[in-house]
């Protein structure tokens, strides 16, 4: 499916998931919970795997989170959650990882920050972090984040900029601090013994046009998959519509090999929602499906009652609770489009199009709501149970068409 060329990367493995080169792009997301709570980090882990969270990142933060870990992975084990877990480790990552050992083995990756392993003992501390790496044959994702830059960096290339003739300005020499950063210290543990194969980067930043302009930079200095988001992209729909641009401009060009969409959950709610924002940029894109899609008209003065809306949405609703069931049971479902359109204007096209597709009645219209199926008229309905019966046809459909009978047919 996917129309776009993607940038040719080395792949790097994280616990059974393939990350790079032409392997799909990895949808990956981040706790918020306290790791030293083991229940209620094993809880969201569940529900963001359960979403389609295809690796998942907790902080380890000090002795309790690094302790706890272990019995995270094992419980989530216990659950058949299969799921790899991602340390996120500031400041004393080298510390923990060497002195919680169970922790270092059941994560399948470390996240290491360049810019906060140590100011004088910087390389030391990072060496550390590779060594145990290599001991238990871990990746690492190098992941710079200019709120956290390495500060003796940024100032020596600053400081050559401004001996510079012409020199550039401050943003231009960040931007190139946090790709050097990256690369640098890429290098630094490939030189300590980690496999290149071994080592993913990202280069977060919080404005749009930023992250464009690092990634592409990053992009052409180094074949390491890389792991893209907006760091900080905030609340409700500024973060989601910042995210979207950002990363379906990069997407687009074949740059980046994971994504993360870093929301800030409103308080009290859904942390699955970057995983579906997520999965939602990739599928706008055409890079990967993950649930069937609803096309359905805004409506206009030709629908005045809310009966529309809430077909659609109860449409939609129910295909993404179907999904975690059809997942396993009906291969293929995640490409099925089904539209719920408003009124013969663009109804009966529109619907046609889809795999299968209901055009209501608008205002002045019959009510009657005739029903396409793989671009034929297949049946009118009226009356009070428009949605059930709609619903029920869907199911047939699904029945008929995907499967593992279908499936095999269609191999
Ligand atoms: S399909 Fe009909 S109801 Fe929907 S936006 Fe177009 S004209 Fe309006």
């Amino acid at each position: 499916m996917p129309a776009l060329t993607r940038r040719r990367t080395v792949t790097a493995v994280i616990g059974g998931v393939s990350v790079g080169s032409d392997h799909p792009v990895v949808v990956q997301s981040m706790t918020n919970t306290d790791t030293a709570d083991i229940d209620g980090t094993v809880r969201q882990v569940a529900d963001l795997a359960r979403a389609g969270s295809e690796l998942v990142r907790v902080t380890v933060n000090n002795e309790a989170s690094a302790a706890a870990v272990s019995a995270i992975v094992e419980e989530l084990d216990r659950l058949t959650v299969q799921v790899p877990i991602i340390g996120d480790f500031h400041y004393n990552g080298h510390l923990l990882l060497i002195k919680y050992p169970e922790c270092a083995k059941a994560l399948a990756k470390y996240r290491i920050n360049p810019g906060n392993v140590g100011g004088k003992r910087h390389d030391e501390n990072f060496r550390a972090i590779v060594e145990v790496a290599l001991a238990y044959d871990k990746p690492v994702r190098i992941g710079v984040n200019w709120g956290s830059l390495d500060q003796s960096l940024l100032t020596r290339l600053m400081d050559a900029n401004a001996r510079h003739a012409a020199p550039r300005n401050a943003r231009a020499v960040v931007m190139e601090a946090m790709v050097e950063s990256a690369v640098q210290s890429a290098a630094l543990a490939e030189a300590t013994g980690l496999g290149h194969d071994r080592i993913v980067l990202s280069a977060k930043v919080s404005g749009v046009q930023d992250l464009v302009e690092v990634y592409r930079l990053l992009a052409s200095r180094c074949d390491y998959p890389l792991h893209l988001g907006l760091t900080e992209a905030g609340l409700g729909s500024k973060g989601i519509i910042a995210s979207a641009a950002g990363l379906s401009i990069l997407l687009q060009e074949g740059i980046g090999d994971t994504i993360r969409v870093s929301l800030t959950p409103s308080p009290g709610g859904d942390r699955t929602e970057e995983v579906r924002v997520a999965q939602q940029v990739l599928q706008s894109l055409g890079l990967r499906s993950f649930t069937p899609q609803v096309t359905s008209c805004p409506g206009c003065g030709r629908t005045t009652s809310t009966f529309f809306q809430q077909m659609a949405q109860e449409i939609q609703d129910y295909l993404r609770e179907k999904m975690p069931v059809w997942r396993g049971e009906r291969p293929g479902v995640e490409n099925m489009k089904v539209a719920v359109m408003g009124c013969v204007v663009n109804g009966p096209g529109e619907s046609k199009h889809a795999d299968i597709g209901i055009s209501l009645p608008g205002t002045a219209e019959d009510p009657k709501a005739p029903v396409y199926v793989d671009g034929r008229l297949l049946v009118t309905l009226r009356g009070d149970e428009i949605v059930t019966e709609f619903l029920g046809i869907l199911e047939d459909y699904v029945a008929s068409h995907y499967g593992a009978a279908e499936s095999a047919a269609r191999r």
